[in-house]
């Protein structure tokens, strides 16, 4: 089945009553008889026991991205860093060790500094382009390795084939933040991942109206995952699951559109004078492109730009007045932003040696002329107060 179709059918029912599932509102799940009370309290992970378990809607879209991603199941929590904490906490203990992309999304690192590390997990960060080097990183306590590719602000394409064979042959476990792909343009399971995290609030959910993140993993690690997920509590409300799932129906048809705008846009913005570096994986030039054509299906339409050195005045120039694009976190959405960053104040294991500002910028579903003439008009005020 081609995944467009997958999309469509994945976590349905048979041909009988309305064509999505229901939405529970549920903390306590009623039992007719002891018998099934017992039964219900024996298999923690089967069926609908308790609300904070999930209900026929969140396995619904469990079901479904585990089916769109390739992997062998799926678990929904509150939102993307929940995902995070819980498949980084269900592999370190205290005493371990655990190697992380130096280009990772920052709030990832806030919870390697500020909860794993006081609870005795030791943290280190490599180069994202390091390769089966990674080898030479790892220590008998290593027990994960997370990737974020492409790496969040500034797009670094890593070779997950090479880091995770080079880390299972030292039995630790790999995990890849795969957010800036969506389930549809990287399959982590075809490329040696064992725990797979989404954001859902961005591609999935698709309409900047829900948090929501989902795991997804291989057999062997899932009930590892599952077990860690439960226990820290962040279950996603049945609504967000509802909207994650009417999101993800029409994936295959907004993934392509944010990649042709998002390229058309970075194409026009290499060309200006004003801008120094397009950092998209799918352009020719951008170190990371052979990685990406060989691993992905697509590009989505998130990606960066260095600009020339501007004054922070001129660049607030720009971005204050910008009438389509506008400014805010996160992204997915199918609305278009844009978003100084400052790749520099994140780094430890690499440098970040760029003199100009950075932009990120996430091309929606509007018309690409028409957001091609906001930045032009953008650049115009960003010369003029230079
Ligand atoms: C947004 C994001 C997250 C966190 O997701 P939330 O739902 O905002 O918690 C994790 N990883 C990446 C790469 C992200 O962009």
């Amino acid at each position: 089945m081609k995944p467009d179709t997958t999309l469509v059918t994945a976590g349905r029912g048979p041909h009988d009553g309305p064509v999505n599932p229901p939405v529970h509102h549920a903390s306590t799940i009623l039992f007719p008889t002891v018998a099934a009370l017992e039964k219900a309290a024996s298999g923690p992970f089967d069926g609908v026991t308790y609300g904070r378990r999930g209900t026929e809607i969140t396995f619904a879209l469990e079901d479904a991205v585990a089916a769109i991603e390739g992997g062998h199941r799926s678990v929904a929590v509150a939102s993307g860093l929940a995902a995070v904490v819980a498949a980084l906490m269900a592999f370190v203990k205290a005493g371990d060790h655990l190697l992380v992309a130096d280009s990772a999304y920052a709030p990832t690192r806030r919870v390697c500094r500020r909860l794993l590390a006081p609870l005795g997990v030791e943290v280190s960060y490599y180069d994202p382009l390091v390769g089966d080097a990674i080898g030479e990183l790892m220590r008998p306590d290593t027990k994960a390795v997370f990737l974020e590719s492409p790496g969040s602000l500034t797009f670094e394409v890593q070779d997950v084939r090479a880091i995770a064979d080079a880390a299972h042959a030292r039995g630790a476990v790999v995990i890849l933040d795969n957010t800036w792909a969506s389930p549809l343009f990287f399959k982590p399971f075809e490329h040696g991942v064992d725990v797979s995290v989404q954001a859902a609030t961005k591609y999935i959910a698709g309409h900047s109206d829900l948090m929501l993140g989902v795991i997804t993993t291989t057999e062997a690690v899932h009930e590892q995952v599952r077990w860690t997920a439960a226990l820290l509590g962040a279950c996603p409300g049945p609504d967000d699951c509802y909207l994650a799932l009417r999101g993800l129906r029409t994936l295959a048809v907004r993934m392509p559109r944010h990649q042709e705008t998002g390229l058309a846009l970075a194409r026009w913005l290499s060309q200006r004078p004003e801008v120094a570096r397009v950092m998209h994986p799918a352009l020719p030039d951008f170190p990371g492109h052979s990685l990406w054509r060989r691993d992905f299906l697509g590009a989505s339409g998130l990606f960066g730009v260095v600009l020339e050195p501007v004054s922070k005045q001129a660049l607030s120039a720009m971005l204050d007045g910008m009438e389509l694009f506008a400014m805010g976190w996160s992204w997915g959405g199918y609305e278009s932003l844009i978003a100084p960053t400052e790749p520099a104040r994140y780094r430890t294991a690499t440098e970040w040696r760029e003199p100009g500002p950075s932009l990120r910028l996430h091309a929606g579903l509007e018309h690409a002329d028409d957001l091609i003439a906001d930045l032009e008009a953008g650049f115009e005020r960003l010369n003029r107060a230079a």
